[in-house]
Order: structure tokens, then C-alpha cells, then sequence
């Protein structure tokens, strides 16, 4: 593995941008070493400023579920950009994107189309509040729902607390009305809403977490955080940026028939364009200007040549259901693998598996919240990291991170990947 225009370049970027990036993580900093940078893709894989090439199993954070360079939504963008960029006015498109999602995602009625998951949790977030006239959210410990300020928030070192900012330039008014409880817990969750009552507006939660690692819901979970949100007057926010689209055509939502008051989506539904949207119950979304008092806008929402990147996405799912069957035999096989290498190799690490998503903890406890997916030896991971990147397998670079894969597997990928894995968790016992 060469690295060396993608040195110069990190080098160079680091003049400009800060860190050298401009999104955090792909900087490469809890797995040690510089970022690769990209050249292209196509398919199952990545190809570097080196010349080196990758097996992909993040996907740019998940939208290219069909692999990269799809020929469906390349042609759909290209055949968009004659007709102009942006128009900044109603189109077509954005009532057959609606008309879609809502006929996809079981649980919306309406939906409006913004430029990123941030910006659609963001928006959800104060829609919630404008609608219930309360102020106060509860999140999960370990959930990410973007950069938005009431998200920054971390839990302090009880299990119930008023939140802490996790960032400066968060304020304590922020902070203050963001509550947190560990995942899967619903007695924190109860302690939280008797202690605030009637000033809870929602309760957001990625429905199967996928970013602090991959850490599913007990069985449940999600069913008595639904009826305690109905008892309550709260509003349930299933955030299915990463969910959705991929564990079912209607996400998690669909797979184990929940239904949420407010939904939000990103990453597929944009086709790798940056998309997003939150949706839910008419009632609710009747809430947003112009149609009601909430204000939320964008200047490139419903960007004609993002709804046709996505459109050609959503279609080609909406009517190719062995898309998801083709997912979960490419997740089900990797996952065999890397559970008999483990074994071969007298390993109990935990491995966190559901769909097309799945992680690796290096831990041999169960990972079921934010705590106890931090038991696991980062160090460790990050040997493990760059042992697959030295034999072609690109990882997302950090252990609280889910992989994501797309259907440009197959079954040689995937025995080169099981390879790949069992020579690296070889190699660094050995060094460690
Ligand atoms: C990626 C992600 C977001 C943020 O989306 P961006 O497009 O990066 O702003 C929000 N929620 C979840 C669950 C995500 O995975």
C-alpha cells in the first residue's frame, strides 16, 4: 500500500481546512495513521490518489447501498444537470419525490425535503417543540442526530442527568434542555419524564444505533418507549438517517412494526447527493410554514438534481424488493465468517448484527448502550483497522462506527473480506 500523494495532500489540506478535512472522522484520528484520499469509486470498490484499491464496507456512511457509480442513478443525474442546477422554485420532482417516501416509510403522511440529516432532526426537533409547546427532548446516550446544538449533549457520569455540552459554543440554556439516558434503558427514561412533567416534547432515538457502533434495541425497547410517549403527550422521533431505506424499504419502522410521530432520513434517500427529510403524521407536519407557524426553509431544498440522484434510488428499491434479500444473505455470510474466524482463533469478541449493518467490538462483553460499547480495546481496533487497510478492505476508521454494506458484493468479495479478517486479528494478537 503506497500512500504518498494522499501524504502530500493531507499535508497541503491541513493549510485550508481544519484538520485537513471537512467532516471529523475521516481524519483518520482514532485509528492513527493519515486518511486515504479518493479518487473514484465503482462498485464494491475505492480507489486512492495512490493508485491502490479498496473493498468497501462503509459506503460513504451509507448511501451507495448499490455500490458506487450505480448506472441507474448516474444516469438520472446526468440527464438532470442539462435542464439547470437549481431553480429554487417548486418542481415535478419533488411531488413524485413526496408522493414516494410516503408511500415507502409506513408511518408518513407528509415529508419535507431538506440538504442533510442534521438539518432534518434539527428541523424535527423544533417542530416537535412548536407542536406539543413544551421544551424539553430526551436522547440516548451514544445516539447521533447530527451537528444541531441540542444534540451535542452527553450524559454525566450518573445515569440521570441534566445534560453536559459535549462541544464548546453549545450554551447551558441548550444543554439544559436536552435530557439523556442510556440505551435501553427504560427505567432512566420513566425517572426522566415523571421528573419533567408536561415539558417533554420528544424523544428521539435511532431505532438500531448505528453510531456508537452498531447496538440494537432489547426486545421491547422501542414498543414501551412507543406507549410511553402516547400516555405522555410526547412525540416519538424514530431517526432513520441511517436506517432508513436499508433495514427494510421502510426502515426499522417497517421491520418491527413501530410506528413513530415524526421520522427523519438522510444518506440513501439522496443517492450519495446531500439529502434529507423528516416526515410524519399530516396533523403534525401541518405544523410547518407556510402551511403553519413553525418556520423552517432551505434555498437548495428539494435540489432538482438531488431528487433525481435519489428518486432513481428510491425507485430502484421501491421496486426491486430482492434488494433486501440480496443485503441480508451479503451481511449473513460475512458475519458467519467473521464469527468462525473468531472462533478458529479462540476469540470472543462481540459482534452486533442486524440487515446489512454490522460491528465488531473488541469486547467480550454484550454491547447494549453507550457504556458498554466502551469496554472495548480501541487500541485494538485501530491495529485492526490498518491491518485490513494493508489487505485492501476499507473500515470505517473507528471502533464506534457501524459498516455498512451494498449489494456490489459478492460472494469473492466477501470470502477475500472473511480473509482479510482472520489475517488481521492474527497479526495484531501476535504484536499485541
Ligand atoms: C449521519 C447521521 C445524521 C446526520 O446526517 P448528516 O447528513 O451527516 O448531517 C443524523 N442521524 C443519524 C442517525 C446519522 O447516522
Amino acid at each position: 500500500m503506497q500512500t504518498t500523494n494522499s501524504h502530500t495532500l493531507f499535508n497541503q489540506a491541513k493549510q485550508y481546512i481544519p484538520g485537513g478535512v471537512n467532516s471529523p472522522v475521516r481524519a483518520f484520528r482514532a485509528v492513527g495513521g493519515n486518511p486515504l484520499f479518493i479518487k473514484s469509486a465503482k462498485g464494491a470498490y475505492l480507489y486512492d490518489e495512490d493508485g491502490n484499491s479498496y473493498i468497501e464496507l462503509i459506503n460513504s456512511w451509507g448511501p451507495m447501498v448499490l455500490g458506487h457509480a450505480h448506472e441507474l442513478i448516474e444516469n438520472a443525474v446526468k440527464e438532470a444537470v442539462s435542464s439547470s442546477l437549481s431553480f429554487g422554485a417548486p418542481t415535478r420532482k419533488e411531488v413524485e419525490m413526496a408522493e414516494l417516501i410516503v408511500s415507502m416509510v409506513p408511518s408518513v403522511e407528509k415529508v419535507r425535503m431538506v440538504n442533510s440529516g442534521t438539518e432534518a432532526c434539527m428541523s424535527a426537533i423544533r417542530l416537535a417543540r412548536g407542536y406539543t409547546g413544551r421544551e424539553k427532548i430526551i436522547k440516548f446516550e451514544g445516539c447521533y442526530h447530527g451537528h444541531g446544538d441540542s444534540f451535542l449533549i452527553a450524559a454525566g457520569s450518573g445515569a440521570i442527568t441534566m445534560g453536559v455540552p459535549d462541544s464548546p459554543g453549545v450554551t447551558k440554556g441548550v444543554a439544559n434542555d436536552t435530557l439523556t439516558a442510556p440505551y435501553n434503558d427504560l427505567e432512566a427514561v420513566q425517572t426522566l419524564i415523571e421528573a419533567n412533567p408536561k415539558n417533554i416534547a420528544a424523544i428521539i432515538i435511532e431505532p438500531v444505533a448505528g453510531n456508537m457502533g452498531l447496538v440494537l434495541p432489547k426486545n421491547g425497547f422501542l414498543e414501551v418507549l412507543r406507549d410511553l410517549c402516547t400516555q405522555h403527550g410526547i412525540l416519538l422521533i424514530f431517526d432513520e438517517v441511517m436506517t432508513g431505506f436499508r433495514l427494510a424499504k421502510g426502515g426499522v419502522q417497517e421491520r418491527f412494526d413501530i410506528m413513530p410521530d415524526l421520522t427523519t432520513l438522510g444518506k440513501i434517500i439522496g443517492g450519495g447527493m446531500p439529502v434529507g427529510a423528516y416526515g410524519g403524521k399530516k396533523e403534525i407536519m401541518d405544523f410547518v410554514s407556510p402551511a403553519g407557524p413553525v418556520y423552517q426553509a432551505g434555498t437548495l431544498s428539494g435540489n432538482p438534481i438531488a431528487m433525481s440522484a435519489g428518486l432513481a434510488m428510491l425507485r430502484h428499491l421501491n421496486t426491486q424488493p430482492e434488494v433486501y434479500s440480496q443485503l441480508e444473505s451479503i451481511g449473513g455470510k460475512l458475519v458467519a465468517g467473521f464469527k468462525e474466524n473468531l472462533k478458529k482463533l479462540g476469540l470472543n469478541y462481540t459482534i452486533n448484527h442486524i440487515g446489512s449493518m454490522f460491528s465488531i467490538f473488541f469486547t467480550d462483553q454484550e454491547v447494549y448502550d453507550f457504556e458498554t460499547a466502551k469496554s472495548s480495546d480501541t487500541v485494538l481496533f485501530g491495529k485492526y483497522f490498518q491491518a485490513m487497510l494493508k489487505r485492501g478492505v476499507y473500515l470505517a476508521p473507528s471502533q464506534y462506527e457501524s459498516l455498512f454494506l451494498s449489494t456490489a458484493l459478492t460472494d469473492e468479495h466477501i470470502e477475500k473480506i472473511v480473509h482479510a479478517n482472520y489475517e488481521s486479528l492474527e497479526e495484531i494478537l501476535v504484536k499485541a
